[in-house]
């Protein structure tokens, strides 16, 4: 199309009728206006309508809402520029909205006068120094949908012919709209065809629709994909479906069939075998839609492919089925929704006696407030490990269970796993009698040879020859092992059996250690190690409450391993030190240290880094798990920093005790 100046370029006289009919032809026939991008199809027909009328400012505006009109597009001659958005409120402009409800076209060739555009004059028409508008309402099935409005910077008289072409424009700019709403309907239709296609590849769920008068059946194709059929290949219909379905769930099928041909609903989990001989878990729902003029009653139903669900259900139900360890699941009424066939067993109810009543009914009434607790702290989202309690089986007798559980807030439910440890607290119990008892019936003789041996080594007894001096102090030094291992044991027997009797009293700090290492300087000596003992500043008033001969026992074990592990001619240092309100106690060697992976063993009871050491230096591995437990006994801490090759640090670590003056 030739580029044409607007009217307020002088000789421009308006076009005539049939130019105007003719511009009309060629713009209905642009192939712009019903294309897929209705942006485009506006700017042409803004564009187009200019250059028709030599207008300065063409727009389109549409009803976003009753009372609101956006500006679609609004083309500028001068500058050749498009530009949208500007809204316009009917709440500011009543005159003009109430115009286009009435009228059809708006010829204002004096706008600020005119009785529709009169209230744009400050605003509007000032600012973009408009005189002549003529508008033409845009009408849709719907009604009014907006307005084209031509725009002049000169008062202009509008001819009936431009009057008549812009009415036209109108109707072009109605079905613009009308297709660009078609457009956006069907790119949503696409959308959420997209959107559903991709829902049900990944829910692996495909369509189905039967219609049981003419026995038609139309599957979508994530339904050929589940049953391997190819589309191109079979129709699908109810053969080729029952051909599908696994033979032995053939009954199951049929059944959830009659009951939908009853009306009700289709609903059924089975097995599908694929023309490959693959098996395939299908879950298949359907329901009826209402008869209508067209069509009678159809099944529209759906099926997803659970093959992986169901082999996770049937692993998970081995695992339940199979487990030697109790499996359960109750909810927060105290009730076990699910126990498995160990916990029956165990126990010598049946699943559903178990289910019957509360849990709380089975548990030793001793065990109840505890079990109680337990549940609590589950239920404010705790975890249960090592907890136990007892059951009482069928015929009576007690089961003591060791659980391990947690509650999932989600679905209210408990899920927990136990060990009936029974048998194994029994044997503890039987090997705890054991030791005590060997111990102490060992004790008594070994006391009596102990002392019998000291008595002749001493010579009280007469001069002891050469040759027989070394071999009884052999005798003497086992037997002095003997009875610290014995003592050791019977004292981890006490402590565990919580038999022990501490005498607690608060002790200067300072003076305690200084004991401990007085009383092992000769230990160091006959190893040529020093013992080098430093107290910081503020220590001196420093208290703690332990039982001193406990006390020294623990800080003897820590001295004589230090002494044992270091290098001859090295140094052992003690030290005690305020740290963060506590006192510190620390015994540092520079020997071999703790290599990495014996670590977490090092206060089990009978642990060694290396086992030969136990001949070469004479230890049990009963020591370190003795101080441990007689610290704890006297609320302190034990604890060690090492790294293999760089010495070792064992450390103490009490709460100050305050002490008042008058002490
Ligand atoms: P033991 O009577 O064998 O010394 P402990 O329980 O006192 O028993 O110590 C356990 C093991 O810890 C020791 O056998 C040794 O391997 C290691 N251990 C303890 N203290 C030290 C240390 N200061 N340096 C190196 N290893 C140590």
């Amino acid at each position: 199309m030739t580029q044409m100046p607007p009217s307020n370029v002088p000789g421009n006289a308006p076009r005539q009728g049939p130019q105007l009919l003719a511009l009309q032809a060629q713009i209905l026939a642009s192939p712009l206006l019903f294309a897929n991008d209705t942006h485009k199809a506006w700017q042409f027909l803004t564009e187009q309508i200019s250059r028709a009328l030599y207008a300065d400012r063409v727009s389109v505006w549409l009803f976003t809402e009753t009372d609101i009109l956006q500006c679609i597009d609004l083309f500028q001659y001068q500058t050749k520029s498009h530009q949208q958005g500007a809204n316009l409120k009917r709440s500011n402009y009543p005159a003009y909205f109430a115009a286009l409800t009435q009228d059809v076209l708006i010829t204002a060739s004096d706008a600020a006068t005119h009785p529709a555009t009169a209230e744009f004059k400050d605003g509007y028409l000032q600012s973009a120094g408009i005189c002549s508008m003529l508008d033409a309402v845009i009408q849709s099935d719907q009604g009014l949908c907006g307005v084209i409005c031509i725009e002049q910077q000169q008062a202009r008289q509008w001819t009936v012919d431009e009057q008549h072409f812009v009415t036209a424009m109108a109707s072009v700019a109605s079905t613009v709209h009308t297709f660009s709403q078609h457009l956006r309907l069907q790119q949503d239709y696409q959308l959420s065809l997209a959107r559903q296609e991709m829902a049900s590849r990944h829910a692996c769920i495909g369509f189905w629709e039967a219609n049981m008068g003419s026995g038609e059946l139309w599957w979508s194709p994530m339904v050929y994909e589940i049953f391997g059929v190819d589309p191109q290949q079979a129709k699908p219909d109810r053969t080729l479906f029952y051909s599908c379905v696994h033979p032995e769930d053939m009954a199951l099928v049929l059944d959830s069939e009659a009951k939908a041909a009853k009306g009700g609903e289709h609903d059924v989990i089975h097995r599908i075998v694929l023309p490959n001989g693959t098996v395939r878990w299908v879950h298949e729902m359907a329901k009826w839609t209402a008869p209508d003029a067209v069509q009678g009653a159809r099944l529209i139903g759906s099926v997803q492919d659970i093959t992986a669900q169901q082999q996770i259900r049937a692993e998970l139900q081995q695992f339940f089925a199979l487990s030697r360890d109790v499996l359960c699941i109750a909810n927060d009424h105290n009730y076990f929704e699910r126990v498995n066939a160990a916990f029956c067993r165990i126990l010598g109810y049946s699943e559903a006696e178990l289910l019957s009543k509360p849990f709380t009914d089975f548990i030793h009434p001793d065990d109840l407030n505890l079990t109680e607790s337990e549940v609590t702290d589950l239920q404010q989202g705790g975890v249960t490990s090592g907890f136990c309690n007892r059951y009482r089986h069928k015929d009576g007798h007690y089961v003591t269970f060791q659980w391990s559980s947690i509650r999932d807030p989600a679905t209210c439910k408990m899920y927990a796993s136990a060990q009936d440890i029974t048998e194994r607290q029994h044997l503890e119990q039987l090997k705890h009698e054991f030791v005590s008892t060997v111990s102490h019936e060992l004790r008594t003789p070994l006391t009596s040879i102990h002392g019998a041996l000291a008595l002749v080594l001493s010579g009280c007894l007469g001069p002891l020859s050469e040759q027989m001096l070394p071999m009884l102090q052999v005798a003497n030094n086992n037997c002095q092992r003997l009875t610290n291992l014995i003592n050791d044991l019977l004292d981890i027997e006490k402590l565990s059996a919580g038999m022990m009797q501490l005498e607690m009293q608060p002790y200067a700090v300072v003076a305690l250690v200084q004991q401990s290492v007085d009383d092992n300087a000769q230990y160091g000596q006959a190893r040529s190690v020093r013992l080098v003992f430093q107290q910081a500043a503020d220590t001196a008033k420093l208290y703690i409450r332990v039982d001193k001969y406990r006390f020294a026992q623990i800080m003897a074990n820590l001295i004589s391993n230090a002494v044992k592990y270091s290098p001859a001619g090295a140094d052992v240092k003690i030290t005690v030190a305020l740290e963060q309100q506590q006192v510190k106690i620390s015994v540092t060697d520079c020997g071999c240290g703790i290599p990495e992976d014996f670590k977490h063993l090092i206060f089990q009871r009978f642990s060694q880094a290396d086992v030969s050491d136990a001949r070469q230096k004479g230890g049990t591995g009963l020591g370190l798990a003795l101080a441990k437990q007689l610290t704890e006994s006297m609320q302190g801490e034990i604890g060690f920093d090492s790294a293999a090759g760089h010495g070792s640090c064992f450390y103490l670590l009490f709460p100050t005790v305050q002490i008042s003056a008058s002490r």
